[in-house]
């Protein structure tokens, strides 16, 4: 039993509106494609509020070696 968070993404180019797991995504700096359009931009372009980018940042930061920064 997890809760499974959704996050909303829009594409800046083709205004394409899709909802994702963060497992599935990259991290918020890290290059994404738009899967309608093909655009390539970071990821955090394409997050609809900056909740959903700190529900990305959260989910790829654990696990790997990206969190300590100091
Ligand atoms: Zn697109």
């Amino acid at each position: 039993m997890g809760t499974e968070a959704f996050v909303e993404l829009v594409c800046p180019d083709c205004r394409k509106h899709w909802e994702s797991t963060p497992s599935k995504l990259p991290a918020p700096d890290q290059s994404f494609d738009c899967p309608d359009c093909g655009t390539r931009r970071r990821l955090a372009e394409f997050t609809r509020t900056s909740l959903d980018l700190e529900v990305v940042r959260d989910a790829t930061s654990r696990g790997s070696a990206g969190g300590e920064s100091s």
